[in-house]
């Protein structure tokens, strides 16, 4: 995949820029310190204050030795990703673009709801999958981000929007990148946020969206403690989803519904399945027909987006009526499909409109 020269390889990075220890979890918090002189519960102590009181300053935890806090001041950083810009929609949705160490830029967004948060956090800078209706493919994929990035976005969050410590919120690996292509950095982050020496959040609260990376499902899967998981389908025959998820030509539609199928679902629990309606292209009563029966006997439920419109984009979202009209058709033949109005629109922070690179992104707005 093209990496885009300007960026700097993160190893060289390292080499000059502190360690982050955001995204190191508790056990090898816990080994950094016995490799340092230090007793292993130094690490829970660590941990706790980085991840359950947020303090971003080693000279403030209080219940470390002084040489230990000067020492790990000096080898490592908790400093979280600066803030290039930020815009708000009249839905109380706010998307952050944040800028990392090495210049690349991520767009992280903050949801919410009456009586619930959601922070939609991206998995990698840019995307490799190329799907035609998304505006992050437009920039490829630049790299992963590290786990430390990805804790780096959910702090930076919470913080902003001052987030009191004991607020339980949801986090949604559904901003830009696809999280399965970074499986090993997503659940480090997600081992730490479900630390209950952390921000203890439950798996039931964090939930990964993938493009159909069966691989990566099957991985998943075969792991004990892991976060939700969403398909995102968008096409019923393989003709058509080929065309706007190129990744269907590796796994066509039979294999990601086996891949669904052998995915071992805790009691209650679902597969989320994501549906982006567009206009004459997968919103007529056909499609409806073939998704029903994609979906029969499998243990999921339905998300139906109508398509958030980004410049460029050679799709368009269909009228209310005809959502409407495929939500009744679904109905009819039994499935329970909610319709998602994509929050934060106005702020170009829904689904699918997340884009950083300079050339690519129109929506742009620095504070
Ligand atoms: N790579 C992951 C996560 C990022 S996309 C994935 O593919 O699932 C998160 C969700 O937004 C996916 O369901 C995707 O299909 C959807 N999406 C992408 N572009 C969109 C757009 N322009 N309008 C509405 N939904 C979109």
């Amino acid at each position: 995949m093209r990496v885009v020269d300007s960026h700097m390889s993160l190893s060289r990075l390292n080499r000059i820029q502190p360690t982050s220890l955001l995204g190191t979890s508790r056990t090898s918090l816990s080994l950094l310190l016995n490799r340092r002189g230090e007793s292993s519960y130094r690490g829970d102590q660590i941990f706790r204050w980085i991840h359950e009181r947020r303090e971003a300053d080693f000279q403030a935890m209080s219940d470390l030795p002084a040489s230990l806090r000067a020492s790990l001041a000096r080898d490592y950083t908790v400093a979280r990703p600066q803030v290039a810009g930020r815009s708000q929609a009249g839905d109380g949705t706010s998307k952050w673009v944040l800028r990392l160490a090495d210049g690349a830029e991520i767009e992280t967004v903050f949801i919410p709801y009456a009586h619930r948060l959601t922070l939609c956090v991206s998995s990698q800078v840019g995307c490799a999958f190329g799907c035609t209706f998304c505006a992050t493919a437009a920039m490829g994929r630049v790299r992963d981000l590290t786990a430390a990035e990805i804790i780096g976005q959910v702090l930076t969050l919470l913080e902003g929007h001052e987030v009191a410590p004991d607020r339980r919120f949801n986090i949604v690996f559904m901003g830009m990148g696809e999280p399965l292509d970074n499986f090993d950095e997503v659940m480090t982050a997600f081992d730490i946020l479900t630390d209950p020496l952390g921000a203890g959040l439950s798996w039931r609260r964090i939930t990964l969206s993938t493009v159909g990376h069966v691989d990566g499902i099957r991985r998943l899967g075969a792991r004990q403690h892991r976060p939700r998981l969403a398909v995102s389908l968008n096409a019923t025959t393989d003709l058509l989803r080929g065309r706007i998820m190129p990744i269907n030509k590796k796994w066509p539609l039979a294999v990601l519904r086996q891949a669904m199928a052998d995915f071992p679902v805790r009691p209650g629990e679902r597969i989320t399945c994501e549906y982006v309606l567009m206009a004459g292209e997968t919103d007529d009563c056909e499609d409806a027909r073939r998704l029903a029966r994609f979906l029969h006997g499998l243990p999921a439920r339905l998300n139906l987006i109508p398509w958030n419109p980004s410049p460029g984009l050679p799709h368009a979202r269909p009228d209310d009526a005809t959502i409407e009209r495929f939500r009744d058709a679904l109905l009819r033949r039994g499935l329970d499909a909610s319709i998602r109005f994509s929050r934060g629109g106005e702020a170009a922070a829904a689904c699918g409109q997340l884009v950083t690179s300079r050339d690519a992104s129109p929506w742009r707005q620095h504070s």
